[in-house]
């Protein structure tokens, strides 16, 4: 089986798993696990806050974040694209009494600074209260630019805001820039990043801030039902993600370019490589119906998502050998 719909697939390896196995176990909502507390410290210190909270998914990461930020009758501004705004159920205002201000995302991901301005509410009982902006990188497989994200934070500054980082990605913007994580969330109070996609891991989310800010989403996590107990056996997997699997993010990465190229050469596909920065790959076609190559695809052991626009994602348990396969069998099927 060769799995291109996400980087969420991946199986845990055998090291990993012996990790889990090993894990010294407590129980987390009394803090004294102490494999979930060393995953917690370990992260903390890497991407320079004070202090890291372990949770279930990305959803609860960020929705704990909206919520530890922002109260009942304030806002976020974030991307029209943005995942805490289309792919989390409207939690921020669904469970936060939270309002999401969106921004139509440009071509690569980012914001025009002008209209984020321009959202940003004045002091006035009609309006609700702008508390925070909320980026996303890697955003659709793109990087932010640092100076981008320099600009905003100095927007949040004059206009007293926090800044959060939905990096479920983070680490792929940060090896495809080649700098540190922490330079790269450097301009952000609070931090999201998933264990469970390009890092490997089969669980988790951490999410990173100052000690306050995690004291309070501590407790949200538990009112949300994110409270675990010998959580130790994944903040193994994690740990083990951190330590061993940032650097080859790069591989998914050239593999992503690799896959794009090839898939250019068809004609059939619109296919950009020069577009690709990371582990994503998007792929359109004025001819080929994604959700009839998917089924036909599915028969062979080979799943992608379909959609009108086809996302292929590459991740540690995709190699070239596994992408010739996928050209291969797009080719049999576009060519009869
Ligand atoms: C996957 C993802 C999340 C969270 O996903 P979960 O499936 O809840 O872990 C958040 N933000 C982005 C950008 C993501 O890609």
């Amino acid at each position: 089986m060769i799995d291109f719909r996400s980087d969420t697939v991946t199986q845990p390896c055998a090291a990993m798993r012996q990790a889990m196995f090993d894990a010294p176990l407590g129980d987390d909502v009394y803090q004294d696990d102490p494999s979930v507390n060393a995953l917690q410290d370990y992260a903390a210190e890497l991407l320079g806050f004070d202090d890291a909270l372990f949770t279930p998914s990305g959803t609860q990461a960020n929705l704990l974040a909206l919520m530890a930020h922002c109260g009942r009758g304030d806002e976020y501004i974030c991307g029209q694209q943005a995942h805490n705004y289309l792919y989390e159920g409207g939690g921020a205002a669904v469970l936060g009494s939270v309002q999401a201000q969106p921004i139509e995302n440009l071509r690569d991901g980012s914001m025009d600074l002008n209209k984020v301005r321009a959202a940003i509410k004045a002091d006035d009982i009609h309006f609700v209260k702008t508390k925070l902006i909320s980026l996303e990188n890697t955003i659709n497989g793109k990087v932010l630019s640092q100076d981008y994200m320099a600009a905003i934070q100095a927007l949040a500054f004059e206009h007293n805001l926090r800044m959060h980082l939905d990096g479920a990605r983070a680490f792929n913007a940060a090896v495809k820039l080649d700098i540190p994580i922490c330079e790269l969330v450097q301009y952000f109070d609070s931090v999201s990043i998933c264990l469970s996609k390009g890092l490997g891991a089969p669980v988790g989310s951490l999410l990173m801030g100052s000690q306050d800010f995690i004291a309070r989403a501590r407790r949200w996590r538990k009112t949300c039902g994110g409270g675990m107990r010998q959580a130790g056996m994944l903040a193994a997997a994690g740990l083990y993600a951190l330590q061993h699997n940032v650097a080859r993010l790069a591989d998914d990465h050239d593999n992503a370019l690799y896959l794009a190229k090839q898939l250019a050469a068809i004609t059939e596909l619109d296919v950009k490589p020069e577009l690709v920065q990371t582990n994503m790959v998007f792929v359109k076609s004025e001819v080929v119906n994604f959700n009839e190559l998917a089924a036909a695809l599915q028969n062979q052991g080979i799943f992608i998502s379909g959609g009108q626009v086809l996302r292929l994602v590459t991740h540690l348990d995709v190699n070239k050998d596994k992408i010739d396969k996928l050209v291969a069998a797009i080719k049999r099927y576009i060519r009869g």
